[in-house]
């Protein structure tokens, strides 16, 4: 039995990085190597290359200036080179005294004066090089490189190895690893030096390749395994009846439902009317009308007699969708004696205490709100569905506390998510797999497409210019001022400069405006109160930090400036364009960019607006954004609950993750057992993958 101990610091470290079970480390893979089997002459070196030479000390002195430094001058018969410490122990003094042979390692600079290696390390020369690339990996503070190579190899010598991938299977599958997983750990924790140091580093060698292949197939298993385990779970079935309360609401809608809607509309329908919980998201670009698909969906939960809840990321989206609702299902629900809540967290107590009771006495067909809905002592007499908007926007704990607000004999309510930024295929494969997903695929009609126009900030003044021009055709205007991640409080001198500036200049000569401010550090209640200034149309521009919450609805407004928009990423210049562009009049978005001191915009920078200039639709942005950013802006981080992918890139290993699919539910249906271990090796020591 292990004795109760301390752990030490480097312990408690390995802990912290996940490294628990022998198989973790094993696991833990290098995220470069060093070359140390062989010794390099200067002379064939190169600027920035790690060189490992041998030389002797001919010069050695402390100088002072610029500040105190040891310079310490080596020649290895071919060239000389300077090593630099700006601090150093008496001790490394000596062992670098003129005349001592040495042996160092480190990074080649040039310069004016030759060589330099900064802070090398060094040992006497002589003595045997190494045998294989020197690993080097991720690793943590108070975890030394020494320390965790040696458990790394202890994990290694230890951990089952076993193959679990049936090889015949596999091969059916059409691609066969051509390395196995020992014989692929064990070349990657010491590569043989005559492999090329690059096919290592950018993971295209074939050892690689068959990590990236394990991983992809955990991550398939796993979805698999939840997505069987939640089809074995009881739902109420609700199915729509003739001419009940989701006809009605057809009826009653002031257009027409587009293709789209009413294809996504039937999918919903057809899992809502089995009993098996419904685990799907709605992803549709902004603006493709998807309020009203889940107002169909909660129509028919209610006229089987059921509640349903809605719940979005924000008081102000919220509310947007409350009014919405009730202006749809109020008077449908009004004649049977049921009424919609509403349930947010800056609610007086009084009011809440009564929404509480609607919600309770089962009164409230339908509950609305933020984070609200899914508190404690909200009890649901009957719940059957629950729609998330923007469902990014949201963690897994809090989506897991809505499953569980059905008490009723064990089941669970019906869940639909919602999301306006479209998942790149490849992620819906992997991230997504266990979800089913429908798409909204067509805006409705009568949308006049958005120009978009990228400017530089020195043009404020024809910016400024079109913005009285759409004023005076009655449009409004939304203005969102720069995210400075480092400061909130700078972020709201800057919003609060410029809604000062742009009301100066906008009231010159003119009719009087109302220019308003939005920032995230403001009551909700004032927030509020300027929402429905600018909703009522009595405010003709609304300037906000980048809380304009995605999914508000004015259609009026026809023009969006972003400023320093450089700064955002693609997905959010996507949804806040979509704030224009909602009714019949022609819109326009503005990107001001600025170039701070340098005279023009990054490439990169550059490439990203053009895109947003290039292109409207979301899926592809969304793609171009995965490009630049990887999937963490589409995961909302951790909170997914996915584990993240350590090894594979799924912009690159598209082939592997056709193949971890396809062998997934083979592997889980002929050979569950080694499916099972397959998954505790990759994902059993963690909760969820640490990014290396
Ligand atoms: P999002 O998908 O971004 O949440 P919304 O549900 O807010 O979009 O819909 C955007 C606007 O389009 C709303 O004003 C909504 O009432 C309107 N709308 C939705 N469906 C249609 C349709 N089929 N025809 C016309 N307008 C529609
Ligand atoms: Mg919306």
């Amino acid at each position: 039995m292990p004795e109760k101990q301390e752990l030490s610091a480097p312990q408690k470290a390995l802990l912290k990085l996940g490294l628990a079970r022998d198989i973790d480390l094993a696991l833990h893979l290098p995220l470069r190597y060093e070359d140390e089997t062989r010794l390099v002459k200067l002379r064939d070196a190169r600027e920035g290359d790690t060189v490992q030479i041998e030389a002797t000390v001919t010069h050695s002195e402390v100088a002072f200036r610029p500040r105190r430094q040891l310079l310490v001058t080596v020649d290895d018969g071919s060239d000389t080179c300077v090593l630099r410490f700006f601090s150093f122990y008496p001790s490394q003094q000596k062992a670098l005294a003129v005349g001592a042979r040495v042996r160092v390692r480190g990074e080649l600079k040039g310069g004016f004066l030759g060589w330099t290696l900064m802070h090398p390390s060094f040992r006497p020369a002589g003595g045997e090089l190494a045998t294989a690339l020197t690993p080097v990996y991720p690793t943590v503070a108070g975890l030394p490189q020494a320390y965790l190579r040696k458990a790394v190899l202890g994990g290694l010598a230890r951990a089952d190895l076993a193959e679990l991938i049936p090889p015949g299977v596999s091969g059916q599958i059409g691609l066969q690893p051509a390395w196995g997983l020992r014989e692929a750990l064990s070349f990657l924790h010491h590569p043989t030096p005559d492999v090329s140091i690059a096919a290592l580093e950018d993971r295209s060698h074939p050892a690689w390749q068959r990590l990236k292949a394990e991983e992809l197939l955990a991550q398939q298993l796993s979805q698999l395994q939840s997505k069987r385990e939640r089809a074995r779970l009881r739902a109420p079935a609700l199915a729509a009846a003739n001419g009940g309360l989701h006809e009605q609401l057809l009826a009653v809608l002031p257009f027409q439902l587009t293709g789209a809607q009413r294809r996504v509309g039937e999918e919903i329908a057809q899992n809502l009317g089995r009993p098996v919980p419904m685990h799907r998201l709605l992803q549709g670009d902004v603006g493709s009308g998807k309020t009203v698909v889940a107002a169909l969906a909660a129509a028919i939960a209610i006229d089987a007699g059921w509640q349903c809840a809605l719940m979005a990321p924000t008081e102000i989206l919220a509310e947007q969708h409350f009014r919405k609702l009730i202006g749809w299902l109020e008077p449908l629900l009004a004649p049977r004696g049921q009424r919609v809540a509403w349930l947010t967290g800056s609610q007086k107590k009084k009011e809440r205490a009564a929404m509480l009771a609607l919600v309770e006495s089962g009164e409230a067909a339908l509950v609305v709100g933020t984070h609200a809905v899914i508190q404690e002592q909200v009890r649901f007499r009957k719940l059957a569905l629950a729609v998330i908007d923007e469902q990014h926007r949201f963690g897994v704990a809090q989506r897991l506390a809505l499953r569980g607000k059905m008490s009723e004999d064990g089941q669970e309510p019906h869940l639909l998510m919602m999301s306006a930024t479209p998942i790149p295929r490849t992620l819906a494969m992997s991230y997504y797999a266990d979800l089913d997903v429908s798409t909204l695929d067509e805006l409705p009609p009568g949308r006049t497409p958005i120009v978009t126009k990228v400017i530089s900030d020195h043009r404020r003044d024809e910016v400024i210019q079109r913005i009285r021009a759409q004023l005076a055709q009655g449009r409004q205007v939304y203005w969102v001022c720069p995210l400075i991640e480092e400061s909130e409080a700078l972020d709201l001198t800057n919003a609060t400069q410029t809604h000062a500036d742009l009301s100066a200049a906008l009231q010159e000569g003119g009719a009087p405006v109302l220019v308003g401010l939005l920032h995230s550090r403001m009551p909700v209640a004032e927030k509020k109160a300027v929402m429905s200034l600018f909703t009522g149309g009595q405010m003709g521009v609304l300037v906000s930090t980048t809380v304009i919450e995605v999914g508000v609805d004015v259609p009026n407004a026809s023009l969006m400036v972003i400023e320093h928009a450089e700064r955002f990423g693609l997905s959010q210049l996507h949804q806040l364009r979509g704030r224009v562009g909602r009714g019949a009049a022609a819109s326009a978005c503005v990107l001001l960019y600025s170039t701070g001191d340098s005279p023009r915009l990054g490439e990169t920078a550059r490439a990203r607006l053009k895109a947003m200039a290039d292109t409207q639709d979301g899926f592809e942005i969304a793609r171009r954004d995965l490009d630049i950013r990887g999937p963490g802006e589409f995961l909302g981080a951790r909170q997914s609950g996915a584990p993240l992918l350590r090894f594979a890139d799924l912009a690159t290993d598209t082939d592997l993750l056709e193949w971890a699919r396809a062998l997934a539910p083979v592997m889980l249906d002929r050979y569950p057992d080694n499916a099972r271990a397959h998954v505790a090796r990759w994902l059993g020591g963690k909760s969820e993958y640490l990014k290396a």
